[in-house]
């Protein structure tokens, strides 16, 4: 079978065509749009994705500030930080960029930042609103699955997806997305016995665990969707997904690329994010 690849390329540059547009008007009306990423890392991958964000967000024209507050910050200096930039009407948006500090978890010091700035849904009220369908924003991978799927005109509705990787960042608030959708959804997970004979019963495969090519050819169902969410460094320093490709390849209907499928989705609608946050803030 011959295995379409589901870039996530041509959408990613619709989207950005759209926020540049929208943030230009933004800063034609005086009211330049603005992110606050926050970082309390020293993590090399980490400093690769803020720089790439950071460059993302100068080409559609919002301001971007970096704020490093080292690797050892306290909650009390993150939960300070993420206050005051919430209070603050310069910053439109907010990013906390993980991993945190030692000891320090998301649920520590999410509910800090302001669900208006939130862009990338990670506070209790934000995904409270997301698991009651009320409007809110809502974590960026977690919708870019659901977007790549609809721009590539895979059905959702009464599909069986199997989502491997329960975390509150993407495969949480991915179910609830694709309970909306109306799919019928399981979650996997770490203590998740026979994994291939639960990836196997689905229509549509999100791989989001973290863990190099945990998804392989006996995990799937002949003519099945995979979708890999993973971001991984390789022990040659190469990004790679949670899919072994190789054995997936032949089998699936389709499979996303890593690189150049969620991953380009997921900026592209986080800085949608930044923009409708500042349309929220300065309405014309
Ligand atoms: P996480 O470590 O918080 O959660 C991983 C989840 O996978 C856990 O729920 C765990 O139970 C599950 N898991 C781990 N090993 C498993 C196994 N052997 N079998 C079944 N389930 C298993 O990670 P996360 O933050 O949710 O990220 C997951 C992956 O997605 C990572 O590779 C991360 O880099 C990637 N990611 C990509 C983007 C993007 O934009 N492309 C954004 C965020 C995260």
């Amino acid at each position: 079978m011959d295995t379409v690849s589901l870039s996530g390329k041509e959408l990613a540059a619709a989207i950005n065509a759209d926020t540049k547009e929208r943030a230009a008007a933004l800063t034609a009306s005086g009211t330049a749009p603005r992110l606050a990423l926050i970082v309390a890392n020293d993590d090399p991958a980490s400093a690769w994705y803020v720089n790439s964000l950071r460059k993302a967000a100068e080409r559609l024209g919002i301001g971007c500030d970096t704020v490093e507050l080292g690797a050892d910050a306290s909650i009390e200096r993150i939960r300070d930080e993420l206050t005051a930039r919430s209070a603050d009407a310069t910053i439109d948006a907010i990013m906390l960029q993980t991993p945190l500090p030692a000891g320090v978890t998301l649920d520590d010091v999410s509910s800090a930042i302001a669900a208006t700035k939130d862009v990338d849904g990670v506070s209790p009220l934000s995904l409270g609103l997301l698991a009651s369908n009320l409007d809110g924003f809502v974590p960026a991978t977690s919708e870019a699955v659901v977007e790549l799927l609809k721009h590539h005109e895979i059905p959702l509705a009464g599909m069986h997806v199997t989502v491997v990787g329960r975390s509150n960042i993407v495969g949480k608030p991915l179910a609830q997305l694709l309970l909306a959708e109306n799919a019928t959804v399981t979650i996997c997970h770490s203590r998740t016995t026979d994994l291939p004979a639960v990836t196997s019963a689905a229509d549509i495969v999100v791989a989001a665990a973290g863990r190099i090519g945990l998804v392989t050819g006996k995990h799937i169902r002949a003519g099945a969707t995979v979708i890999d969410v993973g971001t991984n460094e390789s022990p040659d320093g190469k990004i790679v997904g949670d899919v072994d490709a190789e054995t997936v390849r032949g089998k699936a209907a389709a499979l996303s690329p890593v690189p150049g499928g969620i991953g380009p989705v997921t900026t592209a609608l986080l800085m949608r994010h930044v923009v409708t946050a500042a349309e929220k803030a300065h309405p014309a």
